[in-house]
């Protein structure tokens, strides 16, 4: 058992408190973190008011996180004391159907226990005086010590800074990640929502040779970041009444490829009302309130446009995650300039109230 300070939210509608939990040494698969820095998510605001099903609460939230293996339990294989990881929402077990597919970087193996906030023997590994605390997606980055299975562990290079690469762990992955997945040179693109997720689609659509992205955004202060990162057009969605004409207007008649990274149901079918018919794409990043809904005439996708979504932006964690730690490295991946805050874990929900009112792109959470 160890100490650690961690954010816990005990239940809906209450800020987030830091406590000191105690952490169990991790089990056979599993390893023991220390977290170095951990960015917030909009994902995370999903458990603040009881609308995510896979909180269970008290939680320590966090997901977007870097740091190094301290202890790893019995069999484990391919990790040891010192490595620089970062911790993986979507595990990739590589033996399940659909690690073996070639078709998803999706793997469910582990997915029921996670979905109840425990490791997959169906226990906690954390605990405030003598009450069990759960995990949150897995991975719980808001602790400065946390336990993983090891297959929802990648393994990186020592040398990346963990307080830049842990961007890599959500937002800069997913975005990056699902425009070089479906963009190619000389498109067209619109993006819908420039926060965390949408300029990392922004900056993936520029690396795959995009000749033209267009980003929509209420809030006008997101544009100077997403010019620097590739963005060419800026429509303003509070000063513009038809959105969908002014992006059709931009790219000549409807964008190869649409990215929603907002969550709002009637932004995902104005990404989709976006596209040229023939063969334009629409990836659906942001996530819905539980239980929504979206519709659209049929004859949208007749007409040869394809409606998809995007997990951690179509990467394998394990296998996949090095390739955009070095796209960082090498210069071409901007992550800093992205993290726009930087705070101890005192000052959590002051950053969460920011992303609240749309202030900022990133802020970093430091434990180190
Ligand atoms: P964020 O809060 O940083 O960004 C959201 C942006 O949308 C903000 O810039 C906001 O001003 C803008 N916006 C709000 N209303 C708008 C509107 N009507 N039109 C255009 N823009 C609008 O959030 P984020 O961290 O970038 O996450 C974005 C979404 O992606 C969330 O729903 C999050 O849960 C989801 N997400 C999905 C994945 C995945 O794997 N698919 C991963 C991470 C996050
Ligand atoms: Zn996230």
């Amino acid at each position: 058992m160890i100490s650690s300070r961690a954010a816990v939210l005990h239940r809906p509608g209450e800020p987030l408190r830091i406590e000191t939990i105690t952490v169990a040494p991790p089990g056979p698969g599993e390893a023991l973190v220390e977290i170095a820095a951990s960015g917030l998510c909009h994902t995370d605001t999903t458990a603040f008011d009881g609308g995510n099903p896979s909180c269970v609460y008290p939680a320590v939230l966090g997901h977007e996180g870097a740091g190094r293996v301290m202890e790893v339990g019995p069999e484990v294989t391919g990790l040891r004391a010192g490595d620089h990881v970062i911790p993986l929402y979507g595990p990739e077990c590589g033996s399940c159907r659909m690690c073996l597919s070639g078709r998803t970087n999706l793997c469910w193996t582990i997915k029921d226990t996670r979905d109840r906030g425990v490791m997959p023997g169906g226990t906690s590994r954390f605990r405030l005086g003598d009450q069990t605390v759960h995990h949150f997606m897995g991975t719980s980055t808001f602790s400065q010590y946390t336990v993983l299975p090891e297959i929802a562990l990648a393994r990186i290079r020592s040398d990346a800074p963990l307080d830049s690469v842990c961007l890599l762990g959500c937002a800069a992955t997913t975005g990056a990640g699902a425009a070089l997945e479906d963009v190619r040179n000389g498109d067209s693109v619109a993006v819908f929502g420039l926060g965390g997720v949408g300029v990392n689609v922004v900056q993936g659509a520029r690396i795959a040779g995009a000749k033209r992205i267009i980003g929509v955004d209420t809030v006008a202060a997101k544009r100077p970041l997403a010019e620097r990162l590739g963005m060419t057009d800026f429509v303003d969605a509070s000063a513009v009444d038809d959105i969908v004409g002014a992006v059709h207007e931009l790219s000549g008649g409807g964008v190869d490829a649409a990215f929603e990274c907002t969550g709002i149901v009637p932004v995902m079918r104005q990404a989709v009302d976006s596209l040229i018919a023939g063969w334009g794409t629409c990836v659906l990043l942001g996530v819905e309130p539980s239980g929504a809904q979206l519709s659209f005439p049929p004859v949208l996708a007749r007409y040869g446009r394809t409606i998809k979504g995007s997990y951690f932006g179509g990467v394998k964690g394990r296998s996949g995650l090095g390739r955009f730690v070095d796209l960082y490295l090498d210069g071409v991946l901007d992550i800093d300039s992205q993290i726009t805050h930087r705070a101890p874990l005192a000052d959590i929900n002051t950053g969460f109230d920011r992303m609240g009112r749309g202030e900022g792109i990133r802020t970093v959470i430091s434990f180190d």
